[in-house]
């Protein structure tokens, strides 16, 4: 052994001082100072330098140390190597049989094997295994998917390559805290979901996009550091940090399913005019937000977004809002005024319903329908205002509002629905107006103390039965004139029946 390295090294010598000599010119052409220019070359046993014209150098047998890592190239011998589709790189996995039985934690990714660049650390490399605290090398691009997945890893140190984490690459690890460097645009679906210690992720300022549930429920997550450039927020990305006191939307313009949702410490959010809607189920559940900013521009804001905020007080609508979706808001209970601006076309049902501290709401001119339950158990509305767009009060729209004692209907009111306004005990009065049709079962009941209900248009009412189909029975217009008769049949008599007014079609 020992002689024919000795051998070698003198046939290498040899072979240099007749290169020097005789291929001086060539040498200027791959060297630019003359010199030759080594990197580390490594294998399963030795590592030596290496020039690009082949002359190599200190070749000699790894040192291993008790963690199984080189101390002179860092060769960890409990990894193992797969060449890449490319050829001219490797991934690189833990060596699952070398380990067995041997308590090694710490792992060292190396820059280079076999004198090729380590760009990936292979999909499902390290999961579930007992790797502590991974270092990766100057040349590492890609973190596989479920690479370190259900994995002892607390401490990963990324070299400033990595440019991508895969899906579930660091899903239900303990890991506590994370460097994003800075040539990392995304976090690949469940990256980190379910990282209950993971508190604080530094850099990440060109992070443009986190996949779907990213950092779901990891409880003690404060945030990215610098991440001011998210552009897309996946489902539920977020969803259940309940340590998340605040999060950059700057420069968003996708907030995806439940982006948000749960994320009680979370206490105001300034959603920018790069979004188009707000998100379904968003930011529901936020039970610490206050504050609720939506830039002019936003034209929706979705389905539940909002719902069972219960410590929101400040929504501010944009004028370029053009739907609130059904439940939007629905159980904010602190919410106390609500300004719905007239470029407001439809507010889906349920939007307000359970907002019980809600009293003061001024409704979109624009507005045709009151929806279903839309303010059901908003029992502080004393007083309403229903613009003359709107043309039907649907199904329990003000359903327990046990507050309202006025309402103003609109002068085009066509439909009221079935429960409107049942259980508004404080309503005494009201006057439909004449371009009034229907009113439908229920509507009114449980209004202890209806008594006065002046019919703007007496003529052509009758009582229809529940099917539509029946002949009604006409009420007299004397009956309809008065506003207490009135009032009564519609809390008793009338109660499972429909009042419909013929008209000329
Ligand atoms: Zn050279
Ligand atoms: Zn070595």
């Amino acid at each position: 052994m020992k002689k024919s390295i000795v051998i070698e090294l003198i046939i290498s010598l040899t072979v240099m001082l007749f290169a020097v000599l005789f291929v001086a010119c060539d040498n200027t052409v791959r060297h630019n100072d003359g010199e030759h220019v080594y990197s580390f070359y490594s294998d399963e046993i030795k590592h030596f330098e290496e020039c690009v014209c082949g002359d190599t150098k200190n070749e000699e047998e790894h040192t291993f140390d008790e963690n199984g890592i080189c101390s002179v190239c860092g060769y960890d011998k409990y990894l193992i190597y797969e060449l890449r589709e490319d050829g001219q790189s490797y991934r690189v996995e833990i060596d699952r049989d070398a380990i067995n039985g041997i308590s090694c934690y710490v792992f060292n990714v190396p820059d280079t094997f076999k004198g090729l660049p380590v760009k990936e650390i292979a999909p499902s490399g390290f999961r579930d295994s007992h790797a502590n605290k991974i270092t990766t090398g100057k040349n590492v691009e890609t973190i596989g998917s479920s690479a370190f997945e259900r994995s002892s890893v607390k401490e990963i140190v990324f070299s400033e390559s990595v440019k991508t984490i895969e899906s579930y690459a660091f899903c239900n690890t303990s890991l506590e805290n994370l460097t994003l460097p800075q040539s990392v645009a995304e976090i690949g679906r469940y990256a980190f979901d379910n990282c209950v210690l993971l508190e604080s992720v530094a850099g990440g300022e060109n992070l443009e996009r986190i996949g779907e549930g990213a950092f779901k429920n990891c409880k003690t997550f404060k945030g990215i550091e610098k991440a001011v450039n998210i552009r897309n927020f996946g489902k539920e990305a977020f969803a259940g940090c309940s340590s998340l006191t605040e999060i950059c939307l700057e420069k968003a313009e996708y907030i995806g399913e439940g982006a948000f949702m749960d994320c009680n410490s979370l206490e105001s959010v300034s959603l920018p005019s790069t979004l188009k809607e707000t998100g379904v189920q968003a930011f529901s559940g936020c039970t610490s937000l206050k504050a609720v900013y939506i830039a002019d521009g936003v034209e929706s804001v979705s389905w539940r977004s909002f719902e069972n905020c219960t410590a929101l007080t400040d929504v501010e609508l944009p004028e370029s809002l053009l739907e609130i979706g059904g439940y939007a808001f629905r159980r904010c209970s602190s919410l106390e005024s609500v300004n719905i601006p007239d470029s407001v076309k439809k507010v889906g049902g349920h939007a307000f319903g359970d907002c019980t501290s809600l009293s003061d709401v001024r409704l979109s001119r624009k507005l045709q329908e009151i929806s279903s339950s839309m303010f059901s158990g908003c029992i502080s509305i004393e007083k309403i205002t229903l613009p003359t767009a709107v043309l039907s009060i649907g199904d329990m729209a003000f359903s327990g509002c046990s507050g309202l004692k006025e309402i103003k209907m609109s002068a085009n009111l066509r439909y009221i629905n079935r429960y409107a306004f049942e259980g508004c005990t404080q309503l005494s009065s009201t006057v439909l107006p004449a371009s009034l049709l229907r009113i439908d079962i229920y509507a009114f009941r449980n209004c202890e103390n209806l008594n006065s209900v002046i019919f703007e248009n007496i003529k052509g009412w009758a009582v229809y039965s529940d099917s539509d189909t029946f002949d009604g029975t006409a009420v007299s217009e004397d009956n309809m004139s008065n506003p207490a008769v009135m009032a009564q049949a519609l809390k008793g008599e009338y109660l499972n029946l429909i009042l419909k007014r013929a008209t000329a079609e």
